[in-house]
């Protein structure tokens, strides 16, 4: 059976461009680039050249591009980075539709002594901006905002906050991680100090990212080591996947225009098939500005876990927006976050595009989608209520 890949904010396929550039690297090249000798400085000069090219995606130098090993870590070393950079402030700020990555380590910050404001957004996902300026405060240190939202696509108004934040000495961080790649990403025009993306969301392989610092941002490293990435990120580098998300970033930026335009009507008719065809459905998030590839859906009275179970049976993969926890479904932070309410929280589907994907894809989700949330539906005893109350 052929699989329907519809989770591309989840992770992409590597691309075979990036897999065939990467493998000499793997079994040929597969000297120290640190080295002395002329095997390993060869080494060396392909990781600039990567450099080189990941810096053209978000239009800045060379020499402020670190590598590391996930978003995750380009995150978690920027919010050090910027607290560390200011020890006597203790007033950070993010929102409250963050990836785990932030929102975890936030909560963590919180219970070692840091006063964190999680800036709200409204029912369509939009940031509560008035409400940032706020609580902006002369010991706020850091504030780090997500420049796309990976459940809902939502995009934030990311130049404007970080013209409300000039001048008044505290570091911007943005986690571009689903943003690079899907929307033009310009460091200078945003006017961001540190700014995170993985290489994995854009066809390079699970394991390689980097953080972007604006030179001049204090900056202290999180990997303390070696004398790598100019003494900014010890540990010897990941010399393939470099090179890998360097020609990832690269066919990124020639791809742009077909994601915002083919892809993006590939993802418009899916989402107004499944709209149109589906009674209680709706869209989270507002329709713009959001990334072009990501649509989720709520279904009101039925389960997500099970629309996916179900799709899965016809090879259509996609997420939901509610985690397993404790033998309890509990809706996405995100999502609740927005004021989803629970009949609809519960189940809602992340369809997300790539330019791998095709019309017949989606054609066949309109296809598959309706009588499934039929059969879930008509099982439900939640849906029989509603339904005498609706008629
Ligand atoms: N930030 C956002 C917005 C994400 O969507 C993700 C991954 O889904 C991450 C950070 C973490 O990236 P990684 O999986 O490379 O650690």
């Amino acid at each position: 059976m052929p699989v329907i890949y519809l989770d591309n904010n989840a992770t992409t396929r590597v691309a075979p461009e990036v897999v065939d550039a990467m493998i000499p690297f793997l079994k040929d090249y597969y000297g120290n680039p640190s080295s002395m000798h002329t095997f390993g400085g060869m080494v060396g000069r392909h990781i600039d050249a990567a450099r080189e090219k990941i810096a053209a995606l978000i239009n800045a130098s060379p020499d402020e591009i670190i590598f590391t090993s996930c978003g995750t870590e380009s995150d978690s070393t920027a919010v050090r980075a910027a607290i560390e950079s200011s020890p006597q402030k203790k007033h950070i700020m993010t929102s409250r539709v963050e990836h785990p990555a932030i929102k975890n380590l936030f909560e963590h910050l919180a219970k070692t002594g840091y006063r964190v404001t999680w800036v709200p957004v409204d029912r369509e996902g939009r940031l509560d901006v008035e409400y940032l300026k706020n609580h902006l405060t002369d010991d706020t240190a850091l504030v780090s905002l997500m420049w796309a939202n990976n459940e809902t696509g939502v995009i934030f108004p990311i130049e404007a906050i970080s013209s409300v934040l000039k001048d008044r000495g505290i570091v911007f961080h943005t986690d571009a991680v689903q943003a690079a790649g899907k929307v033009p990403v310009d460091v200078k025009e945003a006017g961001v100090d540190l700014l995170s993306l993985s290489g994995h969301k854009i066809h390079a392989p699970k394991g390689i990212a980097a953080l972007y610092v604006r030179k001049g941002t204090k900056f202290s490293p999180f990997m303390i080591g070696g004398h790598q990435e100019r003494g900014r990120r010890g540990g010897t580098e990941n010399v393939a996947s470099i090179v890998g998300l360097g020609v990832a970033s690269e066919m990124a930026m020639h791809h742009l225009s077909d994601i915002n335009g083919r892809v993006r009507a590939m993802r418009d008719k899916l989402e107004d098939g499944i709209l149109k065809n589906i009674p209680n459905s709706m869209r989270n998030g507002c329709k713009e500005p959001r990334l072009p590839n990501t649509s989720s859906v709520s279904f009101e009275f039925v389960e997500g876990e099970s629309i996916l179970l179900m799709m899965d049976e016809f090879g259509i993969c996609a997420s939901s927006g509610s985690a397993c926890t404790s033998g309890s479904l509990e809706p996405s932070h995100v999502l609740r976050a927005m004021g989803v309410p629970f009949t609809a929280a519960h189940g809602s589907i992340r369809f997300s595009l790539s330019a791998y994907n095709i019309e017949s894809d989606v054609d066949m989700v309109v296809e598959k989608l309706p009588p499934i949330i039929k059969r879930l539906r008509e099982l439900s005893p939640f849906w029989k209520n509603a339904a005498c109350k609706i008629q």
